[in-house]
């Protein structure tokens, strides 16, 4: 249902063991993060500008090639999966929880009635982003708050820009405003960007102000979700010369980067909205409570008066909005840590993020699905963890095996 859709806002705008040391009563191992890169066959897209071949850049963005055995999706009906690591509630963070930092890339396709590349716009556009930051770092109450729910002040997560800011001049895609040919452009000047998750501004009106794609389930192998960014994620905005970059575009990025990471709306219309079927695993209990309202989905507008209590107009950050702070639920954000680590949006994380407490294995357990970790795992004795997939550790992350225990 998710896969391919776009969120729209508008209108304002193997386990692989290197080696491994015996202590005591237990052996560490060490699983080093693997990445692999499949090579794809397709046709070179022949342009003059044209640094990279298409099929070079599509096998560097499919780098976490899920094998046939292995499933991230829905579909995947392993107990251990949809008990488990498939729900929000797993990833919930708490005070151990490190800073998640996802990698940010700005580009600005400049052209007639866009912005351009000034020390001033620069510094908007890190401002731009500190804002948005603000926003995941300082959650406030909810509006609409829910019986029982224990409010988190922090989703630990975070945008680091580091200064990659970059202009691209001369080009007829100022005025565009589809990502995939951003992104095919981006990527044929420097594939590394795609490091990053990519933030597309230009001028262009036709289609709405901001749109982002949802995280896909890691790449199947026959590409069937991949989607036109071949699985990457990246968002559009809409910025122009006259009125240049402010604070409502801090709003909207905020927004739009909820997208990024497996946010859907909370309110109605829309093209894309949480599930009000208290059914559904997926069902945000913390956001509409354990059984919807008469009307489930708020209908939150930009600029639209809060009345504390109700859910016609709330203060969520997927609600559509215009404030200067945003609450997330902690299933909201339970979610967009999944995404972490189930989902294409993984692939931004900063390397540094580790937890000291560790994953603790303690009835048998197959993963047949891949996963990114940011702790250890100890399986416990007389515990076995069947790894099938793809684990992505830390870069000192151990799996340590008590006696006992096996894998
Ligand atoms: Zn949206």
């Amino acid at each position: 249902m998710k896969n391919n859709q776009l969120s729209v806002r508008g209108p304002h705008f193997t386990k692989k063991y290197n080696d491994f040391k015996v202590y005591k009563n237990m052996i560490v191992y060490r699983i080093w993060f693997s990445v692999l890169l499949i090579l794809i066959s397709s046709n070179v897209i022949s342009q003059s500008n044209c640094i990279l071949p298409i099929d070079a850049f599509q096998s560097y963005s499919k780098k976490e090639l899920l094998s046939s055995s292995c499933n991230n999706e829905n579909s995947n009906t392993n107990p251990d999966y949809t008990n488990k690591y498939k729900k929000t509630e797993t990833y919930v963070p708490d005070i151990n929880t490190p800073i998640k930092h996802i990698k940010i890339c700005i580009n600005v396709f400049t052209g007639p009635g866009t912005i351009q590349n000034t020390t001033d716009i620069i510094a908007n556009l890190n401002q731009m982003v500190a804002w948005s930051n603000d926003f995941y770092t300082h959650i406030v109450a909810a509006s609409y708050p829910i019986a029982g729910v224990i409010p988190l002040t922090d989703t630990k997560i975070r945008f680091d820009l580091d200064d990659r800011i970059y202009f691209y001049n001369g080009t007829n895609l100022y005025n565009n405003t589809r990502i995939a040919s951003l992104q095919e452009y981006v990527a044929r000047i420097d594939v590394t960007r795609l490091d990053n998750l990519n933030i597309y501004l230009t001028a262009g009106t036709s289609s709405p102000y901001a749109i982002a794609p949802f995280p896909i389930t890691i790449i199947n192998s026959n590409y069937s979700n991949a989607g036109s960014l071949y699985g990457d994620v990246g968002l559009f905005m809409h910025v122009d010369g006259t009125n240049g970059i402010n604070y409502t575009h801090s709003q909207t990025l905020a927004h739009e980067l909820g997208h990024c990471l497996d946010l859907f709306h909370t309110y109605n219309p829309s093209c894309c909205h949480e599930t009000c079927d208290n059914a559904d695993p997926e069902y945000l209990e913390d956001v509409f409570g354990p059984s919807p309202p008469s009307y489930c989905w708020e209908y939150g507008r930009w600029g639209c008066t809060i009345t504390p209590g109700q859910n016609t107009c709330t203060n969520n950050a997927m609600g559509g909005n215009n404030l200067i702070n945003y609450f997330f639920s902690p299933h909201q954000i339970g979610k967009m840590h999944r995404a972490l680590s189930i989902k294409t949006t993984r692939r931004y994380v900063r390397n540094d993020a580790y937890k000291s407490i560790p994953l603790n294995i303690t009835s048998n357990e197959t993963w047949n699905f891949d996963i990114r970790l940011y702790s250890n795992i100890v399986i416990k004795t007389g515990v076995t963890l069947t790894m099938k997939c793809n684990v992505i550790m830390p870069i000192l992350g151990k799996v340590i095996v008590e006696q006992g225990g096996g894998n």
